[in-house]
């Protein structure tokens, strides 16, 4: 399928509902092996992305995709907040002047930002962070599956998270304490895969 910038605007706009609708639910995650903020970090974040996008309607995917890292990067004060940003700062480099992204550019989009994330936060899959839940996914559409069956990698990549201990990011300090919850932003990197698959 394709992605125009309409398309594109759709999958903030549900990432903005997801957020807010799990804005409780992310923050307890938090709270469980952090401080408790990733739920309103996002909401925040992601709201600031709908009215941004919205006030400046941008006209390519690239440049969609540069407002969205630089307004996450402006707003959300936690680790989430770079991390994403670099996410989408990077998808936006790939995606050139084209007005419609194809399968295959949006793929090396999302493979270019979630090297963006790695390189920022240096984290490997079975870190227990949100590349557990990125990676698989990402992986799967590099290897042509369709964007419904990578959400479910998400999901199982999310879940597995649950008996890491966790090497980067607040988590880290917990040790053992960690195991037994899911990670935080393996749960909205999750989110956001599923926003994708619904369109
Ligand atoms: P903070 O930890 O600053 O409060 P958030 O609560 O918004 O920020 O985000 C926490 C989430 O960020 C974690 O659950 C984890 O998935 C992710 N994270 C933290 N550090 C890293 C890192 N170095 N690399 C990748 N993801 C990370
Ligand atoms: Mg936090």
């Amino acid at each position: 399928m394709a992605y125009a910038v309409a398309t594109l605007m759709q999958w903030m706009i549900c990432a903005e509902e997801q957020f807010k609708s799990h804005l409780a639910e992310l923050n307890a995650l938090d709270a469980a092996i952090g401080d408790g903020d990733h739920g309103s970090n996002l909401a925040r974040g992601f709201a600031k992305v709908r009215e941004k996008l919205q006030a400046h309607s941008p006209e390519t995917p690239a440049s969609l995709f540069k407002l969205v890292g630089m307004t996450l990067i402006s707003t959300v004060g936690g680790a989430s907040g770079p991390l994403y940003g670099s996410f989408f700062l990077e998808a936006g480099k790939i995606a050139g002047e084209q007005r419609e992204l194809d399968d295959a550019t949006l793929t090396r989009c999302l493979q270019a930002g979630l090297a963006g994330i790695q390189k920022l936060g240096k984290a490997e899959p079975g870190d227990k962070t949100m590349v557990d839940a990125l990676e698989p996914a990402i992986s799967a559409l590099v290897g042509h599956a369709k964007m419904d069956v990578a959400a479910q990698k998400a999901r199982e990549g999310r879940d597995a998270t649950i008996p890491l201990i966790a090497r980067k990011g607040r988590a880290s300090y917990l040790g053992e304490r960690a195991i037994g919850h899911v990670d935080p932003g393996a749960s909205s990197a999750s989110l956001l895969l599923d926003c994708l698959a619904i369109r």
